[in-house]
């Protein structure tokens, strides 16, 4: 059976350039980057040019970048690592309902541990109001952390008023551009942030590989100890295969953009469409026209998301409910009850996100299946009025 992957918002496969390039840091170059001989400057080099050109790419200077293990490690080192280093500066931490769970969970074992976050509301599109953050930040308050783009929804938050509020204050901005690299412009200066998420995965890179921008000058203590590696903020030897194919797939994000953002609206405004004309009772959620390029979102009613998604399945089609770091719980997803979703709605959720490699033929494809699908559903569903 053909297999048609509509679920690029929890992973993507590796480019073909990007494996390219990896694949001679396994056996040619294995070299320690910590080593003198040449084995080691050959990895040392490769990975000052990775820093140097993704660097480039996001407007910042190779030094304000340390490599990690993925936007969780991203997350947390700038959270917890700006936490601890500004803790006799204040103890205050700022987020919102719709954060991913890798900036949430460090802001909640920050709670735990002497300090207080306060997480804001957003309106029924998952927008944050600027004006919100300007009235929570106390003279406590040390880090704010707003995701560029939401990985369930899609929606995307106006980073650079909320990094206008921040600069007025004095208080370090985060952002997770996990799900927006690639597609969004994220240059550091224009958004105005002092702390910036990417993980490889998410735009044809490899697993478990990220990056951390840290502006000069901002206070951040290391998570992880050991040798001196990423100027002492990030210890371990580096991943050098992983950092090789993150810099070419950003190389390749910035030089594929046009087309991709292009090919992915067509697709997704494609799919939007087709799924309001041809599925009854079924809700667009985030924002229609400040989302992802790739990032439908629906709630489709009186049907569980999960039935929807295994019946596709079976006849080829991947899709997601709700983000896929909680599918496999029963527990409603957090970005839809934030942004009013009833819990019984929630349950019926569908993620569909396309990708570089996404053909009109299986948007319509899906277009041809899902309205019997959900019908199906919904006459044996318990969630269904069809069925009483
Ligand atoms: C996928 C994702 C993460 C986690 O990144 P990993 O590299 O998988 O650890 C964090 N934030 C957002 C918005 C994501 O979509």
């Amino acid at each position: 059976m053909k297999r048609i992957y509509l679920d690029y918002a929890a992973t993507t496969p590796v480019h073909p350039e990007v494996q390219k390039a990896i694949l001679p840091f396994f056996d040619e170059h294995y070299g320690n980057p910590a080593s003198l001989h040449f084995h080691g400057q050959k990895a040392r080099e490769a990975i000052e040019n990775a820093r140097r050109s993704i660097a480039q790419t996001l407007g910042a200077k190779p030094e304000e970048l340390i490599f990690t293990s993925g936007g969780t490690e991203s997350n947390n080192t700038a959270i917890k690592g700006v936490g601890w280093a500004k803790k006799d500066k204040g103890n205050h931490i700022i987020t919102s309902a719709i954060e991913h769970h890798a900036v949430l969970e460090p802001c909640h074992f920050l709670e735990r541990n002497g300090f207080s976050v306060t997480v804001l509301p957003v309106d029924k599109y998952g927008l944050v109001d600027p004006d919100d953050i300007k009235k929570a930040i106390t003279d406590k308050t040390i880090i704010v952390s707003i995701m560029h783009a939401n990985n369930e929804i899609g929606t995307i938050e106006p980073i650079e008023e909320i990094s206008r509020v921040c600069k007025e204050k004095g208080v370090y901005l985060h952002t997770d551009a996990v799900q927006s690299f690639g597609s969004l412009d994220t240059d550091v200066n224009i958004l105005g942030v002092d702390l910036l998420s990417i993980s490889a995965h998410k735009i044809y890179g490899p697993k478990g590989v990220g990056v951390l921008y840290i502006r000069k000058g901002t206070k951040i203590a290391p998570l992880i100890h050991g040798g001196g590696q990423e100027s002492g903020k990030r210890a371990s030897t580096q991943n050098t295969p992983g950092i090789v194919g993150l810099a070419k797939a950003v190389e390749m994000a910035i030089s594929e953009r046009d087309w991709r953002v292009n090919k992915y609206k067509e697709m997704r405004d494609r799919l939007i469409e087709g799924i309001i004309k041809n599925v009854d009772e079924v809700q667009l959620n985030g924002h229609p026209q400040k989302r992802l390029p790739n990032n439908c979102h629906f709630t489709v009613r009186h049907v569980e998301g999960e039935a929807v998604l295994l019946k596709l399945d079976s006849i080829g089609i991947e899709v997601a409910t709700g983000s896929a770091c909680s599918s496999g719980s029963l527990e409603a997803s957090h970005v839809l009850l934030a942004i009013g979703v009833s819990l019984v709605d929630a349950q019926g959720s569908l993620r569909i996100s396309v990708g570089r490699q996404t053909e009109k033929e299986e948007i319509d494809y899906v277009l041809e299946h899902l309205p019997r699908v959900v019908n199906d559903l919904r006459y044996i569903s318990p969630l269904s009025r069809k069925a009483k």
